[in-house]
Order: C-alpha cells, then structure tokens, then sequence
C-alpha cells in the first residue's frame, strides 16, 4: 500500500511540477506580450501624438496650422464676448518673399520662414496665438487689449522684431513686413469677417508702400470690391480687345539708328481711361490672368513687326515682356514656336524679356528653356538688370544675349556725378559680349554720359516716347 501511496504521491507531483511549469510558462507568456502590449500602446500612442500634431501643426515652421488656430480663436472669441473683452486679429504678409525664394532658393527661403516663425512666436504673450495661414502668410491674435494705442505699441513692436535683419545660411536678409490689423468686437463678431477684414487692412498696407500696418477701416471694403470688379474688367478686355501695344524705339548710340522696339502694353479701359500696366499687371499677377495676356502681347507684337516688314520697315528686334508665372509654363516653348510659325515672323527678329528673379526661380529648368530658345534663333534679354537679389555668378551661366540696365541706375547720372555703378554694368555687358540697353535715358547729359561709357543702345523718353503702331512707324519713317 505504502508503495501505492507513493506512487500516487509522485504522479501528483509530477503533474504538480508540469502544471507549475505550464503556469510559470504562461505567465512568461503573459509577461512578454504585456511587455508587448505595453510597447505597441507606447507606440500607438506616439503616433497618434505625432498624428495629432500634424493635423494640428504647419510642417514648416511647427506653428499651430489654421484649422487649429481657428479652433484657438473661436474658444478666445466666446471667452471675449462673455467678458465683454476685446481682441486683434494680425495679418502678416512679408513684404517681397517672392525675390528671396526666386533669387537664392526655396531652402533659404524656408530658413527665413521658420525664422520669422520663431521671431513671431516670441514676439507675443502667452495667451495670444499664432499661426502660419501658408506661403509666407501668417495670422496673430492678441488677447485681452484695451484699446487701439495697446494694440498699435503691441503691434508697432511684433513689426520691429520681425523686420530686423535675419542672418541665414551666411547671408543677410531684410525683409519688410505688412499687417492688417481688425478688433474683436468693434469690427465685427464673427471669425470669416474678423480673418477678412484684417486681410484687406494687410493688402491696404500693400498698396500704400508696405513694410508698415494698419488698422481695418469700412472703406477698405469698398476697396476690396474694386479689386474683385478688376478681375472681372480684365477677362472682359481681353474678350473685347481693350489692350493695345505701344512701342518705344530701341535706338543704336553710336548710329543713332533705332535697332529695334520694346512692346508695352495699355489698357483702354472703358471707364477710366487709358491704363498704364502698373495700374493692372501687378494684379493680373495675383489673379493668374497675366499669362492670358502676356500671349495675347506676344501674338500682337509679332503680328505687327511682321506686317512692318512686308511693308518694307524692318526694325532687328521686337521685344516683349515675359512674366514669370508664363515663362514657367509648361507649354511656353511651344506657344513661342507656334506664334512665330502663325504670324512668319523670323525668330531672329524677337527678343524676350525676362526679369532677373523670373530667371532665378529654377536654374536647371530656366537654363533648358533659354538654350531652347535661343537654338531657335530668338533673342534674350535680363530686364531691369541690377535691381533683384542675383549674385553677377548667374550672368556667366544663362545664356543671355541682352542686359537692360534698370532705369534707377541711368536715373542717377547727374552733372558731374561719378556713376561707377552704370559705368561697371556696361563693363561687365561688354567683356561679356552683350548687347547692352540702358533704359529710361530722360536727359542728354544722361544720354552723352551712356555713349561716351561704350554703352550700344538705349531707350527713354529723351530719345522716343512709347507710341502706338502707326504713329511709331511714321515717327520711324521720318527719323530714318
Ligand atoms: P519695363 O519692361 O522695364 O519697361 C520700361 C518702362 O519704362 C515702360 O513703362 C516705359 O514706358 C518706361 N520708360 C521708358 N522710357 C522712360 C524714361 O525715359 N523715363 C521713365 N521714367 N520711364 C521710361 P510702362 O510701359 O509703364 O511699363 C512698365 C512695366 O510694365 C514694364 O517695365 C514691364 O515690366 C511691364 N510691362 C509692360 N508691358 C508689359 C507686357 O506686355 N507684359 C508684361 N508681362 N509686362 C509688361
Ligand atoms: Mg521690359
Ligand atoms: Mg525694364
């Protein structure tokens, strides 16, 4: 029996052993996938932190993104109207980005946002907000302000640390600032029209020089209004041929030949008379219609120097003005070409203008797109040369044919005025074997100054006026 009992005994502890082991085995188990467990939660959550973030954030600069920053707002303007508080709403637009992304590259140009955001940021107190509204926009709120002169002091100092020169990347950059200001409840009390009204005070601040801020007053906008009626005048003048091409005479110094003519457009408009394109192309820009036009000029300026040369007065070279927003795209090349073959007018006889940050934007598909026109036999010129952000590197590597040189730098030769500045761009046009054209020569100390400095060409009104087509081509007619 006795023997029985152990038996039994060690059965059972066996199966005691085996379960302790199945138990600490499973324990081992459980303890590991906790331990997993414990990790994919970490993990989910992290994501899901990240996500949150994201959804929440500008990717750029870390900023609050608009979605939340709206959120932001709608929680101060409830937390406002119960306290019977008052609140400014900040639109920021830098003034000029543009020629920083275009002329030293989008990486700078993202440096120098994520700088202004960390300024922007540390420039307010801890109950306002900020975020980045996209591009090189941004919105602030500053809460609880008493009244106006708060806000301007406050406002006065986010534009001093904000304007102040940024050093990136071993350049130094000055970039102005526009802000529109609106108030929280003077102006009005919902969020759109809060976020509207300061966006038309921004663009108020625009058009009267920049670099500055101001306050949203009614009249704006009537303004705003205006600009909305543009665009619709516009796509109605194309339609309805309200443009029409002037020519100014590009005249040979040395000869006193006219070379050739520069293409400028006007608006006849049905209302306010003849426009001159500082009063629309800066908008047609904003709105996108400029490449409409620009083809409408181009088709228009080869037309007209192809019929002067059936009829016998053959300038060298019409030049156009090309924007930026049409020298990129895609099918540019191939408008180019098709015009020429439309109108037969040989290539040799066009010369493109393009502005230096048209060029800087992307070098690697500019340089392609010139070499391409220039295979073709049409001509290139930098217009406005010497006022952009370019370094002299890029002369050398576009293949360029003409250098306008910008009429703030003629406009500085006086009476005895040492001007080494117009005297070095000649220089530098010459040894690099391009034509050189000096624009806006409006006097003939202006003009002897240009021919005895080697300079070939030049236009302005001491030497031709623009002048519509018929009247150019008798004047030319005349002059010989
Ligand atoms: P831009 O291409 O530099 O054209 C020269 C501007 O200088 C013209 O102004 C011309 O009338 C003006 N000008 C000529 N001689 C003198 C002078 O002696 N003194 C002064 N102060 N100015 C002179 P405009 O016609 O008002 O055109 C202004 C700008 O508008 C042009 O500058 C060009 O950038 C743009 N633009 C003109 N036509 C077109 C066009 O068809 N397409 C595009 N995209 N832009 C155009
Ligand atoms: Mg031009
Ligand atoms: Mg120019």
């Amino acid at each position: 029996m006795p023997d029985l009992i152990a038996v039994e005994n060690a059965r059972l502890q066996g199966e005691l052993r085996d379960h302790i082991a199945r138990l600490q085995e499973a324990n081992r188990q459980l303890l590991i996938s906790g331990i997993n467990a414990q990790q994919l939660a970490q993990q989910l959550r992290a994501a899901q932190a990240e996500m949150t973030h994201l959804a929440h954030h500008d990717h750029l600069t870390t900023l609050p993104n608009r979605r939340q920053f709206k959120k932001q707002l709608a929680d101060h303007i409830a937390h406002a109207a119960a306290q019977g508080a008052k609140l400014a709403l900040l639109f920021i637009d830098l003034d000029r980005f543009k020629v920083v992304n275009d002329s030293l590259g989008h990486g700078i140009g993202d440096l120098l946002l994520q700088a202004v955001a960390q300024r922007l940021a540390a420039s307010v107190r801890g109950s306002d907000a900020v975020c980045r509204e996209g591009g090189d926009e941004f919105v602030a709120m500053l809460a609880d302000v008493a009244h106006a002169e708060d806000v301007s002091a406050r406002v006065a100092h986010i534009h001093h640390l904000l304007t102040a020169p940024y050093n990136i990347a071993h350049h130094v950059l000055h970039i102005g600032a526009s802000i529109g200001i609106s108030i929280y409840p003077d102006d009005v009390a919902d969020i759109d029209a809060l976020m509207r009204n300061a966006d038309i005070a921004m663009y108020s601040v625009k058009e009267h020089g920049r670099n500055s801020f101001a306050f949203f007053e009614p009249p704006m906008d009537v303004r705003a209004v205006a600009r909305h009626h543009m665009e619709v005048d516009l796509r109605k003048a194309l339609e309805q041929n309200e443009f029409e091409l002037y020519y100014q005479a590009q005249v040979n110094l040395a000869s006193s030949r006219t070379a050739g003519a520069e293409a400028l457009i006007r608006w006849h408009h049905p209302t306010k008379g003849l426009l001159l394109p500082k009063a629309f192309i800066g908008f047609a820009e904003e709105c996108g219609i400029i490449k409409l036009i620009d083809r409408w000029v181009l088709r228009e300026a080869c037309r007209q120097a192809k019929a002067w040369q059936d009829t016998g007065y053959a300038l060298q070279t019409i030049s156009v003005n090309i924007s930026a927003q049409e020298f990129e795209c895609s099918d540019f090349l191939q408008a180019v070409f098709a015009t020429l073959a439309q109108t037969g007018l040989p290539p040799q006889s066009l010369e493109l203008e393009l502005t230096e940050g048209t060029l800087m934007r992307d070098s690697a598909a500019t340089i392609q797109k010139l070499e391409a026109l220039r295979a073709a036999g049409i001509r290139i010129a930098i217009d406005d040369f010497g006022t952009g952000y370019s370094s002299l590197g890029y002369l050398r590597r576009f293949p360029i044919d003409t250098l306008k040189i910008d009429q703030t730098f003629v406009a500085g030769i006086h009476p005895g005025s040492e001007e080494v500045l117009v005297d070095s761009v000649i220089s530098i046009g010459n040894r690099l074997h391009h034509h050189v054209v000096a624009e806006g020569i409006e006097t003939a100390e202006q003009l002897d100054f240009l021919r005895a400095h080697a300079c070939d060409t030049g236009q302005g009104f001491h030497l031709f006026p623009p002048l519509p087509a018929t009247e150019f081509a008798l004047t030319m007619a005349g002059k010989g």
